[in-house]
């Protein structure tokens, strides 16, 4: 099979989809791979690694569409890209279609066979694909509220770990999922008083088990999460209802509760946002204050280090990416249901009922 990788084209995003070292395991298995010129440096690959593993180089992204069999991404095909698609080719990729009809309506009519990342699935009922963005997500949040908790840009002054004589930051953790887990690790590790609160008792169970006395768990009512905030110098907001947009847990009135300058990290901003008051931002221009409180809500917090994101993500596609070019993906979706949960699109037929429902398609 010929896999093609073009070079990522949405606004601030670093990643590709192909690292050199899967694009060495495709040549391996006997796939021919097609790079586009420059697709990873963003990532800080350079062409020569991907030559050096044994991929072709081609300068435009029109080469790669026009003959690649299955074309491999990060991000969902942008407009111009879409146009670029056609019945008989795979696209593994990030899609997201359910808020986005025009993309939906777009990969149907061009026929393209489309496995989103974020709908494969794995044996623990996890999302394999998503759960390294999460990961990426989590540990980057203490880091991004350290820097928000400085003076400098409007935070309290407070430095993580504290100093001797000189107690550490109070960091509370809302969600104890896989962004909440690593952000609290990093949080504690970061020398943090750390407390995660969570509804689900057996999660609070599983991180008291497995973490011991590196942070506390809390049960995460109303009036606990009030206290715990009023006190903390770090918010990390990382609650995720499926399918549902962010329940808001802060409304305004509480920021007044607050330590002035305390840091707000919200990183459910890609599904709405945890507290009112957040608004999603960019890596270019990522914090603001509302009443003496600063908000961190960068909706792709990934992009901030694409070459960790990249390899990270290439790690969980790798052995998807290789059985759809060793099989075919029509004997790969059948060996494989969790596999087959990704495909969204086939030559013009919605197949992924979720999507069908968000956007009143057939599927
Ligand atoms: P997850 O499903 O692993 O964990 C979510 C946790 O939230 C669960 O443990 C759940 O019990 C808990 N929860 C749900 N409602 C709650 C409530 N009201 N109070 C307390 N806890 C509650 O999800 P995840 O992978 O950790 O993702 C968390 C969020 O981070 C999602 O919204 C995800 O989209 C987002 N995310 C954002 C970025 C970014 O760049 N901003 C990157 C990755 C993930």
């Amino acid at each position: 099979m010929r896999v093609g990788c073009p070079t990522e084209i949405k606004p601030q995003e670093f990643r590709v989809g192909l690292t050199p070292a899967a694009a060495k395991e495709l040549v391996l298995a006997g796939h021919e791979v097609i790079v586009q010129t420059g697709a990873g440096t963003g990532a800080g690959f350079a062409d020569q690694d991907y030559t050096s593993a044994g991929a072709a180089l081609l300068d435009n992204a029109e080469d790669i569409f026009a003959s690649a069999d299955m074309v491999v991404k990060v991000k969902e095909p942008q407009a111009s890209e879409r146009k670029m698609l056609r019945a008989g080719q795979v696209l593994f990729t990030y899609l997201h279609l359910a808020p986005d009809p025009v993309q939906t309506r777009d990969l149907l009519a061009s026929g393209v066979t489309a496995i989103a990342y974020e709908t494969v699935t794995d044996r623990a009922g996890g999302l394999p694909l998503l759960a390294p963005m999460s990961e990426v997500a989590g540990r980057l949040a203490p880091q991004m509220g350290a820097w928000t908790l400085q003076k400098a840009n409007g935070g309290r002054g407070v430095l993580m770990g504290g100093v001797p004589g000189v107690g550490p930051a109070n960091v509370v953790v809302i969600g104890g999922g896989v962004v909440g887990t690593h952000a609290a690790r990093i949080a504690a590790g970061m020398g943090a008083d750390v407390t995660v609160l969570d509804l689900s008792l057996p999660r609070l169970r599983y991180l008291d088990d497995v973490f011991g006395d590196r942070f506390r768990t809390g049960y995460a009512s109303a009036a606990r999460t009030a206290e715990l905030v009023a006190q903390a110098d770090m918010v990390i907001g990382a609650v995720l209802v499926p399918g549902a947009a962010a329940p808001k847990l802060l409304n305004r009135a509480q920021l007044a509760t607050m330590k002035p300058g305390a840091a707000l990290v919200d990183v459910a901003i890609d599904q709405g946002g945890c507290f009112e008051t957040s608004r999603a931002t960019t890596h270019a221009d990522p914090i603001y204050e509302v009443d003496g409180i600063m908000h961190y809500c960068v909706a792709n917090m990934p992009g901030a280090v694409a070459r960790t994101s990249t390899i990270a993500l290439g790690n969980a596609t790798m052995p998807f990416m290789l059985a759809l070019a060793n099989k075919g993906w029509r004997q790969a979706c059948m060996d494989d249901p969790h596999l087959l949960a990704g495909l969204n699109t086939h030559a013009g037929q919605l197949t992924y009922p979720a999507v069908g429902e968000a956007l009143g398609l057939a599927a």
